[in-house]
């Protein structure tokens, strides 16, 4: 039991509460007495943020659900201004979102993002692309003011704080909770029906389209942000955010891009890769690419060889990173060839290591192994490993120990 609910009560909170709920209350209360929204309410907003200050200290908290406000007193009740506790606590004034700096004017809406589809080619040229957006907008009939001038009033039910306090009797307890005014639904107005604006019905937003124009600049890439300044939802009293595009590149089929480089992967054949040939890429901008092997440069698989300057762009200065080919050797099928010719190609191909001199070897031969077969063999090698990890781990200690 606390001896005094004075301050619980100017937030409009219950003694139990906790301190998000506590902080909320004060925001909520602050927004409405707050001296540049209600000029004649100084002194109740100077009331709330009193008891908010001790209530949030939880020292000062203990001493007055002990002994109540004279329990305080011996601190001189200095302390912060309302405005000081106010501005530390919610950042900067006090219709600031603490994104933008604007002490003096109105609180600044959300930013909303919204993701756009890209092309590497698009990233590669740069593109200019229309984006079809719905947001609200003050509604022009009533100037967002919801009805005909005077039709606004502020909800007596509430006086304006679209919240009310009930009290309830529990046994002895006597407990105050915070709800949502039901005669404005916690708008703190009320317009009557028949003064409500016919265009957005009172809600002084109506919902409009609105094509955005999105400069995809060359050299962007996947997670680029393109900010569009004040182009977000329209409210009664907010500065508008910003629409915030998010490019999210859609995999290319023959092209993967690492910064501003670029990586193909190409497929030539076994005698491009020995006796030397050409192959051709077909670039982002359309343009082909022609790009010879030379004779005798031998392209091992899985070798990779750069074409410089053939990268994506820089954002900046459309410097170009590099072009990677990674390659990949396409080998004749199984039995391509007959006998006499494959002799032919022993005496022209270097010759193949010899033997090591062997003592009596066990002659094998190798089958083919259906993949499925294959990925149980990997499984079970790794199995194996793990089986063998005990003793090596014993092992490991008797060395660390030499
Ligand atoms: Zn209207
Ligand atoms: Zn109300």
């Amino acid at each position: 039991m606390v001896k005094d609910t004075k301050y619980y009560d100017v937030l409009g909170v219950d003694p139990g509460c906790n301190e998000s709920q506590l902080k909320k209350a004060y925001y909520k209360l602050a927004k409405v007495y707050h001296p540049d929204k209600n000029p004649e309410a100084g002194d109740k907003f100077k009331e709330i943020s009193h008891a908010y200050e001790v209530l949030s200290d939880p020292q000062k908290r203990e001493v007055y659900d002990r002994h109540g406000e004279e329990g305080l007193s011996g601190d001189g009740g200095g302390g912060m201004s309302a405005e000081d506790l106010f501005s530390q606590l919610f950042g900067g004034g006090m219709f600031n979102s603490g994104q933008r700096r604007q002490p003096t004017g109105p609180r600044r809406g959300k930013d909303v993002g919204h993701c756009l589809k890209v092309t590497l080619e698009d990233l590669y040229c740069g593109k200019v692309s229309q984006l079809k957006l719905s947001k609200s907008v003050m509604c022009a009939k009533c100037d967002g003011r919801g009805g005909k001038a005077g039709a606004v009033r502020v909800c007596s039910s509430c006086q304006g704080q679209g919240v009310k306090l009930v009290i309830r009797q529990m046994g002895p307890m006597v407990q105050q909770t915070q709800v949502t005014c039901s005669d404005c639904r916690g708008e703190g107005e009320i317009i009557n029906k028949a003064d409500r604006c016919i265009e957005c019905s009172g809600r002084k937003t109506v919902t409009q389209k609105k094509v955005l124009e999105v400069h995809i600049e060359k050299g962007m890439e996947d997670g680029t942000r393109i900010p569009f300044e004040g182009e977000g939802d329209q409210a009664p009293g907010i500065l508008p955010g910003s629409v915030i595009i998010v490019l999210e590149q859609k995999p290319h089929a023959t092209f993967q891009r690492k910064k501003n480089d670029l990586y193909f992967d190409a497929q030539i054949d076994l005698v491009t890769a020995l006796t030397g040939g050409s192959f051709h890429i077909r670039h982002l901008d359309e343009r082909d690419l022609l790009v010879t092997i030379l004779p005798g440069e031998v392209i091992k698989p899985g070798e990779v060889k750069c074409i410089e300057g053939e990268g994506m762009p820089s954002l900046r200065h459309h410097v170009k990173g590099n072009l990677y080919v990674r390659f990949e050797i396409k080998f004749p099928p199984a039995y391509w060839a007959a006998p006499e010719v494959l002799q032919q190609l022993t005496q022209i191909l270097p010759a193949a290591e010899p033997l090591p001199q062997l003592k009596d070897p066990e002659e094998v031969m190798l089958s083919n192994v259906d993949p499925a077969q294959q990925s149980r063999a990997e499984g079970g090698a790794c199995h194996d490993e793990d089986m063998d990890d005990e003793p090596h781990q014993g092992h490991g200690v008797q060395c660390a120990q030499q």
